[in-house]
C-alpha cells in the first residue's frame, strides 16, 4: 500500500454544449465547477504535477487535472484555480492545437448530432447490437480500430456531413490554439502529453507508439517551453497501457495517468496514478466520490 494521492479530472467547462462535445458527457458547468474547487480547497491540500512526480507531497495531497484541449479551461477554469490559488495538469494533444486534425470522439459527437446514430452505425459498417450510446460506441468498437480505420471513419462521417476535418477544426472556437499553451506557465498550469491525435493506445504499432507518446511529448515541450514529464493516456483505459505504450511512455515521462476512479493507493505500479471524473456532482456527493467509491472499486477488483 502506498500513499492516498486524489487526483480529479476535468475536460470542457462550459454552460452550453456544443455539438463536438454534445454526446461525449465532458462538460462541467463553471458554477459548479467553482463549488468543487472552493470543496477542495477547504478539505485537501492542492498540490501541482511535478509535487506529485517528487513525491514531495502533503498530507492529504489532491492534484487537479484537465484532459483534451479545451479553450475554456484557459478562458474559464484558469480564473477560479488562480483565486484559489491552485496548480493544475493540462494533458494536451499537439495535433489538435496546431489546427490539424480533430480527435474521432468530437467527429462522432457531431456526426450523431447532425446525421443521427443510426446513419452513423450504418455508414461505420458497425453491426453490433445495444450500442445506445457515443461513448459506448467508442469504448466498445472503435478502441479497437487501427489509426487507418479511425482515419478513414472520420473521412466518412465528414464527407456525409458535407464537411472536412480540417474545416472543422478551423471554424471551431472550442479549441486551443499551438500559441496559448506559452501562457500555461504563468498561470500555474503545468503541460502534460495527452498524445499526439488523442487515439487508442493499443492496437498502436511500435513506430506509432514512438509518434504519438515521443514525438508528441518532444512538441509539446517546444510548443510550451515547459518540461513535459506526465502522460495521460487517451480514453484512460487501463487496455491502452500496453506493454509497449509503457515502454514508450517511460523513456521520457515520470506519471503516467489513467482514469478508472480507483483508489490511488492500489495502482499496478509506482508511476501509474488513477483519476476520478467528476463531472457535474454536487459538492454533497463529493466525499462519496473521492473517498468511498474508489476503495469500493478496488475491493471489488479483489474479489472478482
Ligand atoms: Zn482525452
Amino acid at each position: 500500500m502506498r500513499r492516498e494521492v486524489t487526483i480529479v479530472v476535468y475536460h470542457h467547462i462550459a454552460d452550453q454544449e456544443d455539438p463536438l462535445t454534445s454526446k461525449l458527457g465532458v462538460v462541467t458547468r463553471p458554477d459548479v465547477f467553482e463549488k468543487h474547487i472552493r470543496y477542495f480547497a477547504r478539505h485537501f491540500d492542492m498540490v501541482s504535477g511535478s509535487d506529485l512526480v517528487r513525491g514531495s507531497l502533503p498530507r492529504k495531497p489532491l492534484l487537479i487535472t484537465f484532459d483534451d484541449a479545451y479553450r475554456s479551461v484557459l478562458d474559464t477554469a484558469s480564473t477560479v484555480l488562480k483565486a484559489a490559488n491552485a496548480p493544475s495538469l493540462f494533458f494536451v494533444n499537439p495535433a489538435t492545437l496546431l489546427g490539424s486534425s480533430l480527435p474521432v470522439d468530437n467527429i462522432l459527437s457531431l456526426a450523431a448530432e447532425v446525421l443521427g446514430k443510426q446513419q452513423v452505425i450504418a455508414l461505420l459498417n458497425i453491426n453490433e447490437t445495444g450500442l445506445t450510446s457515443v461513448p459506448g460506441l467508442i469504448a466498445n468498437v472503435i478502441s479497437k480500430w487501427t489509426q487507418a480505420q479511425i482515419a478513414d471513419a472520420k473521412r466518412r462521417l465528414c464527407v456525409a456531413m458535407g464537411t472536412s476535418e480540417l474545416e472543422l477544426r478551423r471554424t471551431s472556437k472550442l479549441f486551443l490554439g499551438a500559441t496559448d499553451i506559452k501562457t500555461f506557465a504563468s498561470l500555474d498550469i503545468e503541460v502534460g502529453n495527452h498524445s499526439m491525435s488523442h487515439t487508442f493506445f493499443r492496437s498502436l504499432s511500435s513506430t506509432e507508439l514512438e509518434t504519438e507518446i515521443v514525438q508528441s511529448r518532444e512538441l509539446l515541450e517546444k510548443l510550451s517551453g515547459q518540461t513535459v514529464q506526465c502522460l495521460s493516456i487517451p480514453y484512460g483505459n487501463a487496455l491502452d497501457a500496453t506493454e509497449g505504450a509503457l515502454r514508450a511512455a517511460r523513456r521520457s515521462h515520470k506519471a503516467i495517468f489513467l482514469v478508472h476512479a480507483k483508489s490511488n493507493r492500489f495502482t499496478p505500479a509506482a508511476d501509474i496514478f488513477y483519476r476520478i471524473s467528476l463531472g457535474n456532482a454536487a459538492p454533497e456527493e463529493i466525499p462519496f466520490k473521492l473517498r468511498i467509491m474508489p476503495v469500493v472499486r478496488c475491493v471489488r477488483d479483489w474479489l472478482w
